[in-house]
């Protein structure tokens, strides 16, 4: 089977394109970006405040730029580093995936690892591009990564199950979405996974986790219904194709 080529580099770009869509556009992950950027980033912080709406991005552009001037060695070690680690299974795990997923990944030559300078972990499923964070160990981007490239192929699958199904329904707030981030999880802790990335158990959005499947069923959380619906389906010996089919009609009402 043809595996995506993955290309690991740091582009500052790319980084800058991460704070303007989570820190300056409307969007629904603010709260969480504030959260998860600021703390490594007080001088970043400081300028945004005092920035004018229009001169945001360039101010963005001017702290990414220096800050990779500033930590450009760092910046490349984590690159290399995860290189190195990912070398090690990567095509096991682009393999194993199209075979969890029952396609394969024909129409994805290339998926492009960027390792940014922001605690984000964004997925742009037509750029075909996602981000870790340079100061995660590779135990921790690894398992990041997974999960991010786990949505490419998901996705493909879904849009081969459901081709009527838009690509506005691949992305946040839509119920497609949230099963697409929850079952990220339960896909990446599948034993076949989990021999080669085993830190990737448990690592998904614990949103799903702290929320009962339905106000009247509290004996399973989101995560715990699929997760169990999904074990249920594998040890029957069915499909990704069947379980997805049936999780789909059950996501409408929940999420
Ligand atoms: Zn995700």
């Amino acid at each position: 089977m043809k595996l995506p080529t993955i290309k690991i580099s740091s582009n500052p770009q790319l980084s800058v394109d991460t704070v303007r869509i989570f820190l300056i556009e409307p969007n629904g992950f603010r709260d969480t970006a504030v959260e998860q950027i600021f703390p490594d980033h007080p001088g970043l912080k400081t300028l945004l405040k005092t920035a004018t709406k229009n001169n945001k991005e360039e101010t963005v552009k001017k702290y990414v730029n220096s800050y990779f001037e500033k930590n450009q060695q760092k910046i490349d070690s984590a690159v290399d580093e995860i290189k190195t680690s990912w070398a090690k299974i990567g095509e096991r795990v682009l393999s194993t995936l199209a075979e969890i997923m029952n396609t394969d990944w024909q129409g994805i030559p290339t998926l492009t690892w960027d390792v940014g300078v922001v605690g984000m972990y964004p997925r742009f499923l037509d750029e075909k591009i996602f981000q870790t964070y340079y100061l995660q160990y590779p135990f921790q981007a690894i398992p990041t990564a997974l999960h991010e490239i786990t949505h490419f192929i998901y996705f493909k699958k879904w849009a081969e199950l459901f081709p009527g199904d838009t690509k506005e329904m691949f992305e946040y707030p839509d119920p497609v979405w949230h099963l697409s981030e929850l079952m990220a999880e339960a896909i990446n802790s599948d034993e076949r996974l989990r021999i080669l990335i085993p830190d990737a158990e448990g690592h998904g959005h614990p949103i799903y986790r702290n929320v009962p499947f339905q106000k009247n069923k509290q004996d399973f959380s989101q995560y715990g219904y699929f997760a169990k619906k999904y074990l249920e389906f594998k040890k029957a010996g069915k499909s990704i194709d069947d379980f997805l089919k049936e999780a789909r009609e059950e996501i409408k009402d929940i999420l």
